[in-house]
């Protein structure tokens, strides 16, 4: 490397390196999706193809980079939760951020044909063929968060799930007594303006015939994405075999207590390699019950 006199700028660089042996969660948040969302004509309160496309941007993600553990989304957020002692880019959380930020950006834009493109023309015409456009082309935002426990990162999630139900509960009935009952939208605010969530659940049920707890769980409950792993198959350990696209690999391959800088090389290389090879799973459960994480205990592990 040639040095020049102009070398010494380099050191205005900042780095900020966030706490080792804590929670990493990178949040990102689509720009200004509400106005988006009606550019694009999505379906109110729900439009299943941008959740969807959210989960399958989020699910690259994950594939791509194994030192992400988890990730939770709803609406146009996605956070991103990475194994307590990665050394990814030294933990930099400038470049921790942006490579998630643009990682997540890049396939969402890809994958966007997919999933809006429905080429059925059973479809209304404003919900097919919702090709992007230059001047508004979905960005999002990104920003890390530290979390020293697992009790706090739970809490965190919590969180994110109560914020979905709260929201979705809301939406629901604010869109029910729109489009079903032809409130205007004002009128619709004013009705739900200091309602509890009995109240909604009641005008759903008693005004509309319907069961919010028969509501899709990816409404009700967000989307969860994790590696998951066959447990308790004994002629499976130690083994990794193919299953269509997705490979189990054993579980022991992944666990260790010994931090990563505590492994060596080829003990490193091999555990990222059991993760690239997993597979990746999208699931609408409750994440705020213990029952998730015990079941799957690889996670927080
Ligand atoms: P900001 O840039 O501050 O985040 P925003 O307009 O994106 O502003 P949010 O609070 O992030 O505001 O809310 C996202 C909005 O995007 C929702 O309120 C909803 O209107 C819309 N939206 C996101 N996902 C969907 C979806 N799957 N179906 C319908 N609407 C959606
Ligand atoms: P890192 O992820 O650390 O940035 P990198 O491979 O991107 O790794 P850089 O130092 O950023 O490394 O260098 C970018 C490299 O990309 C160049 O060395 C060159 O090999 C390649 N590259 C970038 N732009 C061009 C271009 N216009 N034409 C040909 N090669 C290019
Ligand atoms: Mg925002
Ligand atoms: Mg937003
Ligand atoms: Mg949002
Ligand atoms: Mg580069």
């Amino acid at each position: 490397m040639a040095n020049s006199k102009y070398e010494y700028v380099r050191d205005f660089e900042q780095n900020e390196v966030l706490l080792r042996n804590a929670w990493i969660v990178v949040r990102v948040d689509g720009r200004g999706f509400h106005k988006l969302s009606d550019h694009y004509h999505f379906a109110k309160p729900n439009d299943r193809r941008a959740l969807d496309l959210m989960n399958a941007a989020a699910s690259h993600v994950v594939r791509t980079m194994p030192d992400l553990c988890f990730a939770y989304g709803v609406s146009d957020e996605f956070s991103f939760v990475f194994d307590r002692n990665t050394v990814m880019f030294d933990r930099r959380k400038d470049k921790l951020v942006s490579t998630i930020v643009s990682t997540f950006t890049a396939a969402y834009v890809h994958l966007w044909p997919k999933h809006f493109r429905s080429g059925n023309g059973d479809q209304p015409s404003e919900i097919r063929d919702a090709e992007l456009d230059l001047l508004h082309l979905p960005t999002f935002d990104g920003r890390a968060v530290v979390y020293p426990s697992t009790a706090n990162l739970r809490d965190y999630l919590s969180w994110r799930q109560v914020d979905c139900h709260i929201n979705n509960l809301y939406n629901t009935t604010f869109w029910t007594l729109v489009e079903r009952a032809g409130h205007g939208q004002r009128e619709a605010e004013e009705l739900l303006k200091g309602t509890v969530s009995s109240d909604k659940n009641e005008i759903l049920f008693t005004k509309f015939g319907i069961n919010y707890n028969n509501e899709p769980e990816i409404y009700r409950k967000g989307s969860c994405i994790y590696r998951d792993y066959d447990v308790g198959e004994p002629s499976t350990q130690g083994t990794t075999g193919s299953d269509g696209n997705s490979t189990y690999v054993a579980l022991d391959e992944l666990q260790s207590s010994a931090i990563p800088e505590h492994l060596s090389k080829t003990q490193q290389e091999k555990q990222r390699k059991a993760k690239l090879k997993a597979r990746v799973v999208t699931a609408h459960l409750d994440i705020i019950q213990d029952d998730f994480w015990k079941q799957r205990p690889w996670i927080l592990s």
